[in-house]
């Protein structure tokens, strides 16, 4: 079987794109520790610097947002799921997670789904840095927790994962990460 991955990218890279979606979208959240609003940024970055539209429609059993790419009669969409959205306006920490991850497919791999197609959207083994699905949860981990701002929280309030989530609206298991992907936990 043929591996088909989406551009590599780095890590470092990677947090460069989501540093330059919070510099202009919020820029107080890189260095205030909070909670970002990854719904404003998909109802109104990607729509204005993407030209991928937002909304909120059924999605195939199982799955709790994906993103559409374009045909030549409909723009590029983020669609989430009613549940999803709903959980989402009551902050919760796993909905902002999926959006944060499909805003960044949504910035990085429009390109790569218009010339592979839907292969590039199952998870496959690959590289890491050649996955698409790697390359979105890192992005999403870098979103809604931005180094300084993190690093910032972790110095006022001790690697409490508790108090972390709390602050970044994040789950457990992907705070916990990225500790451990900062060094503060081993
Ligand atoms: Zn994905």
């Amino acid at each position: 079987m043929r591996l088909l991955g989406a551009s590599p990218r780095s890590w470092q890279e990677i947090e460069g794109i989501a540093t330059q979606i919070l510099r202009e979208c919020c820029p107080e959240r890189l260095v205030v520790p909070g909670r970002v609003n990854v719904l404003k940024i998909a109802q109104e970055y990607l729509p204005r610097a993407q030209g991928v539209l937002f909304a909120v429609g059924d999605t195939p059993p199982g799955i709790e947002a994906y993103v559409l790419f374009d045909t030549p009669l409909s723009p590029p969409r983020l669609v989430l799921s009613p549940k999803t959205y709903a959980s989402l306006l009551e902050e919760g920490p796993r909905a902002r997670f999926t959006t944060a991850h499909e805003i960044g497919h949504a910035v990085m791999h429009l390109a790569d789904y218009r010339r592979l197609g839907n292969v590039l959207t199952r998870r496959m083994r690959l590289e890491p840095y050649r996955s698409a699905e790697r390359q979105a949860d890192v992005f999403a981990s870098r979103l809604l927790m931005p180094t300084r701002a993190f690093l910032l929280a972790v110095r006022e309030h001790g690697p409490d994962l508790g108090v972390l989530t709390d602050i970044f609206g994040t789950s457990l298991s992907t705070t916990r990460i990225r500790l451990r992907e900062l060094g503060v936990l081993s």
